[in-house]
């Protein structure tokens, strides 16, 4: 079984010729929204890959909580850990995308950042009971700590997306076994760049030795992963899937919820990064996030291809 900790991020997405001035109200050219936040990302991407999967995390008692446990029931992830906040709204996000792509992002925490220690003991049946939990840094620090410590001294395999990017509380990393970093995650935790390909092996024990990981996988986006398997003492470049690409956006969090769905099967580290490739491969080719991961039957085709 997988348990997820993470994030509830409804996105109201405006398109507009470009920023507003200070003062300005300009007309928009679009508007989108979408359910999203890594941890309800990876959340579906492990129950899409037949994974028993449960959620813990803090919504609001409102409308797009509502929308969030909706979402989530129809691919058959357990929302009975999510807390919802008395006060607090559902967390937003506000992305405001030019005709370029480019974006700028407003993003509004509210019930995910109020999440405590206490609510993590509360779900503290689901992250013994689970034997992976996976993490990303949405949350506030004590309570992801919290999270990773239960998880595991009861045994359960830990496994931390390090993002958003940015500086990493030291303090977790006795409590996780497996980081997951991406390219810009991985070169802003090493000071190494990923886009030299003989770094990136350097780069996954690098981050290994300092974390006394069981293992690391840096995901390269279209180049593939990179995985270090220091339990099995193995290094695996493992290469892309050739797909045709509409959106990168939640390829991520698709590949970390299956890694994710994957180990709890018992898989190898390197063979759950073959799963979890063809995943995050496959929700390129969809658009948005929550919504993009596949199911297990074309990962696995794609694989056996
Ligand atoms: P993030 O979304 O965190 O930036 P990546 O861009 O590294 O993560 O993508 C995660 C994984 O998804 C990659 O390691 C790869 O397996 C797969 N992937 C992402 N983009 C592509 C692509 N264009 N073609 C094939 N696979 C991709």
């Amino acid at each position: 079984d997988v348990c997820v900790l993470g994030s509830f991020m409804k996105d109201l997405v405006a398109t507009a010729e470009r920023r507003p001035l200070p003062g300005e109200t300009l007309h928009g050219t679009g508007f989108a929204e979408f359910l999203g936040g890594k941890g309800v990302n990876q959340a579906i991407a492990a129950a899409r890959m037949g994974a028993r999967t449960a959620i813990v995390g803090t919504i609001g008692e409102d409308r797009y909580g509502e929308e969030f446990l909706d979402l989530l029931s129809t691919d058959g992830v357990d929302t009975g850990w999510v807390v919802r906040h008395p006060e607090l709204g559902t967390g937003v996000g506000l992305p405001l995308v030019l005709p370029d792509g480019s974006n700028s992002i407003i993003i509004v925490s509210r019930a995910n950042a109020a999440i405590t220690p206490d609510d993590i003991a509360a779900a503290g049946e689901v992250l013994t009971g689970s034997r992976v939990l996976s993490v990303q840094l949405e949350l506030p620090v004590e309570a992801s700590r919290a999270a990773l410590q239960l998880a595991s001294t009861a045994g359960a395999t830990t496994i931390l997306t390090p993002a958003p990017v940015g500086p990493v509380d030291a303090s977790l990393a006795r409590y996780v076994d497996i980081l997951v970093p991406n390219e810009v995650e991985a070169a802003a935790l090493t000071g190494l760049d990923c886009d030299d390909e003989s770094q990136v092996p350097v780069i996954a024990r690098k981050l290994a030795e300092e974390w006394d990981l069981r293992g690391c996988v840096v995901t390269l986006g279209s180049r593939g992963a990179f995985v270090l398997d220091r339990e099995r003492d193995l290094e695996l470049r493992v290469a892309p899937h050739r797909v045709a690409t509409v959106d990168t956006v939640g390829a991520g969090d698709a590949f970390c919820g299956s890694l994710a769905a994957s180990l709890a099967e018992g898989a190898a580290l390197a063979d759950a990064v073959r799963l979890a490739n063809a995943a995050g491969a496959l929700s390129t080719t969809v658009n948005g996030a929550a919504d993009s991961a596949p199911n297990r039957s074309d990962a696995q085709a794609l694989l056996d291809a």
